[in-house]
């Protein structure tokens, strides 16, 4: 039976049985290989078959896999005492979990147990999960209607527009949550001046905020952290995605004071920090830091860019290239369906962000060499395109 067959149609699917892996490429079962820009969604943050990875799960895994956050653990303790340290400062403690979605659920617990409010300004074109609470501050109305009732008290303010987080803020608002770059809704990077201005609002109103950084943090962006481009930082940090090489873990890093709210057996994960992870987790702050990555990240990044605003000044199709590191978005004036199709053909995974939005979220390991191929094959792609669409009119 195929997978379709025993899953459902839940998921968006292509055309490819990937069967393993290797930095920024992937091959699939009849050998074909591929420079993978979809990089897991994000997940794939530190490339495939890294070897800090692997090793660190062999050697946990040879040792013990689960011990629940009842009992102690040295790899637990490892993993804690090194994300603490690299987070922004004051957040200083952390509750475990097993995904992004997972990780803002604590944060709205969190937020809703210190300051006993119940109201969160979330952001126009946000995306922070799909589960209940989570899809309450998820904007796409195509997520949401179909589950609705969602939260009470959530707002949507205009991401970028101090005024309307301002006014969306009311007596009863305990959280505001936003991405400093925004991922799912097509790659959106914060306006200047933006995160500082929310932050001295949530200062003066009280409210906790929440940064979401489960697609541009860890180093995504060029800095270890999105608010790093803008010199601020949250109450809580949201991280998943790439965290643990690949193995599921959810992090949610708040401030101290904020954790002591919540008292035992009030918020609990079974699986979370688990040593599998945990051991992951280290390997992959490893790789994060000690092998340039988030400079690579930088570098490459800027090459992408650069050459992308090379090819949107020579191809009508192209709206506007975003980006900030290697979280690219490059926006047409057609649906990006058939181009990604195209791309599999080629030999390039490319992701989507919305109908008309390309998205690059490759490997921080990704060469410039593999950067100045994929260019080469975006260009060639849109010109088929233009191509195409100018011999059916
Ligand atoms: C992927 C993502 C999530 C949800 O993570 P899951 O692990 O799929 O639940 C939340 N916020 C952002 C910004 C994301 O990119």
């Amino acid at each position: 039976m195929s997978e379709d067959a025993m899953m459902g149609n839940l998921y968006q699917r292509f055309p490819v049985t990937v069967e393993r892996g290797e930095g920024a490429r992937v091959w699939d079962t009849e050998g074909k290989e591929y420079l993978d820009f979809m990089g897991g969604y994000g997940v794939a943050l530190v490339g495939h078959h890294n070897e800090r990875v692997i090793s660190a799960i062999k050697s946990q895994a040879d040792k013990i896999i689960t011990v629940h956050s009842s009992l102690y653990n040295k790899t637990r303790l490892e993993f804690l005492e090194r994300i603490i340290a690299l987070a922004p400062k004051k957040l200083e403690q952390v509750h475990m979990n097993n995904s992004g979605a997972e990780s803002v659920e604590a944060a709205i617990k969190f937020a809703r147990k210190f300051t006993g409010k119940p109201g969160i300004v979330a952001m126009r074109g946000s995306y922070h999960g799909k589960s209940m609470g989570s899809l309450s501050l998820t904007f796409a109305p195509k997520y949401r209607k179909p589950f609705e009732p969602l939260l009470e008290g959530v707002s949507f303010a205009k991401f970028g527009e101090i005024d309307t987080v301002r006014d969306a803020i009311t007596e009863d608002t305990g959280m505001v949550i936003l991405e400093p770059v925004q991922g799912e809704s097509g790659i959106h990077v914060a306006p200047d001046g933006f995160l500082q201005d929310v932050r001295k609002v949530c200062d003066e109103s009280g409210a906790v905020l929440v940064f979401d950084e489960i697609q541009a943090g860890l180093g995504r962006t060029g800095k270890m952290w999105a608010c790093d481009h803008w010199g601020t930082a949250p109450d809580i940090l949201c991280l998943a995605k790439g965290i643990a090489g690949g193995v599921p873990m959810g992090v949610t890093l708040a401030r101290s004071d904020i954790v002591s709210s919540i008292s035992k057996g009030e918020h609990s994960s079974t699986f979370g920090g688990n040593p599998l992870s945990c051991a992951a987790g280290c390997a992959t702050l490893d790789a994060l830091t000690k092998d340039g990555l988030v400079e690579n990240a930088a570098r490459v990044g800027a090459e992408l860019m650069a050459g992308l605003e090379k090819i949107a000044q020579k191809r009508s199709s192209v709206r506007e290239v975003r980006g900030l590191g290697l979280m690219i978005g490059i926006e047409l004036k057609v649906p990006v369906r058939d181009i990604l199709y195209e791309g599999i053909k080629r030999g390039v995974l490319l992701l989507y962000s919305g109908q008309n939005t390309l998205r690059l979220l490759p490997p921080l390991v990704v060469s410039s060499a593999e950067a100045a191929k994929v260019l080469g094959v975006i260009d060639e792609l849109l010109d088929a395109e233009e191509k195409r669409r100018a011999d059916t009119k």
